[in-house]
């Protein structure tokens, strides 16, 4: 046998990709625009006059998507998790105290985070019973009982929980408590930003926190955070050091705030940032809601029209991420398999419910796209066994899509 290392063979992607690419209509990565796709395939200089030009403008149009007018914004080169993890490194370390409402595999996360860096860590916990459950809402009274009780420096929180498709309506009141207890309020806001509102400042968030795969439709592992004045107070006058190099935010604001090295930004996901949060923009947030509602709720129509159940009931349902009750004995690989090889539309299953669910975010509320996957998985359905009314599905999704034909954007 020889020693010699030599180059695999049969390394071509056109192997393993898709002749046409899959209309990705899952949890997250979203399709992006062509504007969004062109500036990701360009590299500037990171600390040049030009990439000087384009941080003040993702800042600016940052400061419009988040609704702050806070000049503490700050990109990350990482997933949306990496700008969780910078609001969790840098604002909490062993001694401080914080609360984690869960509802779910994110919002979760911010608790792993903050275990992780040895910080206090009580959950208020909703989460599923079974797999066949959504998690119980939360209520006001349970968050002003734990806050009677105990006295956090931080409360945080998803607006979307992607996992199972539930939503935080009562995200406000929550900060609002927690403002009033004393407590720096963190966002996750990584699929609900610029798809539904969330105003930072009139609501009193401290740091609110998106990725770019979602909402936002720009690509995966470039993502964005806010600090109010409040946060930043304390992430600049904390006399320990933050122990992560890369997520250190006072670092970070170097290149951020100042036009210095930090580390080599993510020029082209920058790039890409820039034209996507153009296009929030250039839509404006009040007709790119509408859009994402009008869609959400038309598909929703569709799948329960087609005889399928939805997971969350109506008042706690995310319109950013629908999940799909599966129905008895209907295998999730199976149905999302033959939307692929059959359509070329792809959904999600899930982390350990008995759901599948399909993504509502950016790119993905354009009613040609709805219609595929609404026909896509009633085809699935009928040929893995089940019954499903196809025809009365995709007219109910027709009938709530033309209703409202005057305010679609598409
Ligand atoms: C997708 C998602 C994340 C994690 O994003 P990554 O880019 O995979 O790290 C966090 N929170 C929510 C609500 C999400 O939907």
């Amino acid at each position: 046998m020889s020693s010699e290392i030599l180059p695999p063979k049969e390394i071509a992607l056109s192997n393993i990709l898709p002749s046409e690419p899959l209309l990705l209509m899952g949890a997250g990565p979203v399709p992006i625009p062509h504007a969004v796709a062109q500036a990701n395939g360009v590299v500037i200089n990171h600390l040049g006059d030009t990439m000087d030009q384009v941080i003040q403008r993702v800042k600016l149009m940052s400061q419009y998507a988040f609704q702050t007018r806070s000049d503490k914004i700050i990109g990350v080169a990482g997933p949306a998790s990496a700008a969780m993890e910078m609001a969790i490194t840098n604002v909490l370390w062993p001694g401080k105290k914080v609360l984690i409402i869960e509802m779910g595999t994110f919002s979760n996360r911010f608790g792993e985070m903050a275990e992780a860096i040895g910080a206090d860590v009580d959950y208020l916990s909703t989460s599923s019973e079974n797999e066949y459950t959504p998690p119980p809402a939360i209520t006001l009274a349970h968050v002003k009982k734990k806050l009677s009780e105990t006295q956090y420096d931080v409360v945080t929180m998803v607006q979307g929980e992607t996992s199972c498709g539930m939503y935080n309506s009562i995200l406000p009141d929550i900060a609002a408590e927690a403002k009033n207890h004393g407590a720096l309020v963190i966002v996750d806001a990584v699929c609900t930003l610029s798809t539904m509102p969330l105003k930072m400042d009139a609501w009193g968030l401290d740091i609110v926190v998106t990725g770019g795969q979602k909402g936002l439709s720009s690509i995966p592992g470039v993502s964005v955070l806010a600090f109010s004045e409040t946060a930043w107070n304390i992430v600049e006058t904390r006399d320990n050091q933050c122990p992560h190099w890369c997520l250190d935010a006072t670092r970070a604001q170097k290149f951020w705030g100042h036009q210095q090295y930090h580390y080599t930004a993510p020029v082209p996901g920058v790039l890409a940032l820039h034209e996507a949060l153009r296009l929030i923009c250039t839509e404006t947030l009040e007709k790119r809601f509408e859009r994402h509602e009008l869609s959400s709720k038309a598909l929703q129509a569709g799948l329960e029209a087609m005889g399928l159940t939805l997971f969350v009931k109506e008042e706690h349902r995310l319109n950013s991420v629908v999940a799909i009750h599966l129905p008895e004995g209907a295998d999730s690989a199976a149905i999302r398999d033959y939307m692929v090889e059959r359509f070329n539309v792809e959904i999600s299953g899930a982390f350990g419910l008995n759901i599948i669910r399909i993504g509502q975010m950016g790119e993905q509320c354009r009613s040609h796209n709805l219609f595929k996957v609404l026909y896509a998985l009633g085809m699935s359905f009928k040929k893995n066994g089940f019954e499903v009314d196809i025809a009365k599905g995709m007219a109910a999704l027709e009938t709530n899509l033309v209703r409202d034909l005057d305010h679609f954007v598409d």
